[in-house]
Formats: C-alpha cells, structure tokens, sequence
C-alpha cells in the first residue's frame, strides 16, 4: 500500500520538497505505527517547506513537527491498536519522518495519549505551539508569579505562540498585555483576553537599559532587540520566558535587569521536552484552554494547502494557528 507524504530530497546541492508516495516499507524505525489525521503548521514548518532553510538534518525527511492519529500497530505494552495519540517535537521533520503522511512510524516513548475531553484536531490545533506557550506559562508560575503580581505581556502575540498564550494567561487571571505588529488584529487579541494591546514597533527600536517596570511577566517569541526591552521594562522579581525568534537570534541586552531589579530569563524548550513534564502540561492544556478561543484562533487546511500555508507563515501573513488534515 502507498500513501501520500510532502518529503524533503537532497541531490548535491538542491534541495527539494514535494509531495511524494511513500510504501509502509519507508517508514523509519519505531515501535508504534500511526494512521496519521492531524498535522499543523508551525514558524519550523513554514522555513522547513521553504526548501532553503538548515531547520531538516537528514535526508530524505517527512515533514511536519506535529501530528495527531490513530494507533494501527504497536509492539509496546502501553499503546494498541485504536488508541488515540499526540506527538509533537522528539525531532519529528528534522531528524525523524513526521507528520505531513498519511502514516508515521515512531518510538512510542515520544508519544502522549490524547488527553481526555480533547479531539485530535483540538491537540493539533495546540500543537508544537500551543504546548510551548504551556511550558512558558508554568515556568512563570514556578518562579513564583502570580496574576497579583502585575499585568503579563505577549510578544508576536496574533502568532500561534502569542495566541494561545494571551488565551491560557487571560484564562488564569491575568492582566494580558498583547504586543503585535497588526493593528488589525486588535479585536481578535481583545476577544483571546487580551486587556491591552501595543504596537510591536514600541518594542523593536534600541532601547535603554533599564526602563519604566510595565509587566511582571512576559511570553516572548520574537527575541532579538524586543526580547532585551521587554527584560528592560520588566518589574522588580519579575521573569521573561524566552520561547522564540521570530525577530532575530541575536540578544543586545545589559545585565542590568538582572542585577539591578533581580529579572530572571527563562528559556523555554519544547522538542526535548521531559516526559513528566509533557504529560503535565498537555493535562493542564486540556483543562485550562478556552475550547471556543481555540476555536477562534485556529484555521483548517487539507494537506493539498500546505506549501501556501508555510509561505503565509513565514511571512508572518497566518493568524493564531494551522491545523491540517490529513486525507
Ligand atoms: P508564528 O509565525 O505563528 O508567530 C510569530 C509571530 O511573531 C508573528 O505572528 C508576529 O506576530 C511576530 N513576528 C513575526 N516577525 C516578526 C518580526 N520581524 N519582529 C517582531 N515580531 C515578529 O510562529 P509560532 O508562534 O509558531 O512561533 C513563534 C516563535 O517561537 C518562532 O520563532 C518559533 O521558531 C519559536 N518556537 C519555539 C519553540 C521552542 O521550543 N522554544 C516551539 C515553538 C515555536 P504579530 O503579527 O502579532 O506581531
């Protein structure tokens, strides 16, 4: 039986991705087989399906980060045949075939039930970034904040990222403070929770050292120079969750947030993601996100879509988040 697959080839130097029939016999080593129904489309997909960026490490690769499915075959004690499962990350269309095929083949040790009280489009609808905005939000409650501590802002807030993170911030209590680089979006931020919304272009300019304490706490998914005024701007014994760089690698900050007003930085990684970790931030993604605002934040495209929709993505053109599925 074949089945259909967006695959990355490379050939001396050109590298191509394209829609591909692949053969059960394709699959890489794993000990579960999935029918997959649900993938996403996340800011790696969008640069992966460029075709230019170094985002896939070994060829030929199935892309997709994400997937959701349905368990056809498994040699483990701990999933069988009609289990529903999630996995998002362990290097799925980097380093191990992922989700744009109708048919995945893993280790189930990557892989998470799905949580009860979701469906598989919702888990893809979270996805890679929804999960990543989770982490950040727990790594700012573990640091000790609270929403009594200030007002939180989000940094590419209208992004998948941002979105959910207004949303799950809004949900907890917090004044959310919504930074974005389309005005038009407003309406949309305000109806995620957002209490106020700024204009990304008073975060991306040089800035000071240190400035006027606005936020307690921060979800940042841009970097670079908003990333260094958003530690400036922070309160005293506030904390920064550093997720992305949609703006720029780069970090032109001072030390002085962290000396003069004791800031923490805290970085946030979702592909190597402990399993005791994963397992409890998809249970409070299940318990804690407003299902009608993920709903409202969330698109759906068949697969046939997917080269349109990362170069949307890429663009910085998409809206909240990208579900597809898969034939
Ligand atoms: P999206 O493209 O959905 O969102 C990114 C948002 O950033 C855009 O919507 C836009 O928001 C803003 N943005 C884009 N370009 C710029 C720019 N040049 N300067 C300032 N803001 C900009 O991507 P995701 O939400 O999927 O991912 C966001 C970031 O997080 C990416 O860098 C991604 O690689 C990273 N990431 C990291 C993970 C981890 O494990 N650490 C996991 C998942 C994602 P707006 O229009 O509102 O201004």
């Amino acid at each position: 039986m074949t089945f259909r697959a967006v695959r990355a080839d490379k050939t001396d130097a050109a590298q191509s991705v394209r829609f591909a029939d692949m053969e059960d016999a394709d699959l890489m080593d794993g000990d579960v087989t999935i029918r997959v129904t649900h993938s996403t489309v996340n800011y790696k997909d969008g640069l992966a399906l460029s075709g230019k960026s170094p985002v896939i490490r070994r060829f030929p690769m199935v892309l997709g980060v994400d997937l959701a499915g349905v368990v056809e075959t498994s040699s483990r004690a701990d999933f069988a045949p009609g289990d529903e499962v999630v996995l998002t990350g362990h290097g799925l269309g980097e380093t191990h075939f992922g989700g744009y095929a109708e048919k995945a083949r893993v280790n189930g040790d990557w892989l998470v039930k799905l949580p009860a009280g979701l469906t598989r489009a919702e888990a893809m609808a979270i996805g890679t970034a929804g999960f990543t905005a989770m982490l950040a939000l727990i790594a700012i409650e573990r640091a000790g904040l609270t929403p009594s501590s200030g007002p939180a802002l989000v940094t590419g807030a209208a992004g998948g990222v941002g979105s959910t993170a207004v949303s799950l911030l809004a949900g907890k209590g917090w004044t959310v403070i919504a930074s974005t680089g389309r005005a038009a979006e407003t309406g949309y931020l305000k109806s995620l929770g957002a209490a106020e919304v700024i204009d990304r272009a008073t975060l991306t300019g040089p800035g000071r050292p240190l400035g006027k304490e606005r936020w307690a706490a921060a979800i940042d998914s841009v970097g670079s120079t908003t990333l260094a005024n958003v530690l400036a701007q922070t309160h005293y014994g506030g904390a920064v969750a550093a997720c992305g760089l949609a703006g720029g690698m780069d970090l032109p900050a001072t030390v002085a947030p962290f000396i003069l007003r004791g800031v923490s930085l805290i970085g946030i990684e979702s592909v190597h993601c402990p399993s005791a970790r994963r397992l409890d931030a998809w249970r409070r993604l299940a318990s804690d996100l407003d299902r009608a605002k993920l709903a409202a934040m969330t698109e759906t495209i068949p697969l046939a879509q997917i080269f349109d929709a990362g170069a949307r993505i890429v663009k910085g053109e998409t809206r909240g988040r990208l579900v597809v599925t898969i034939p």
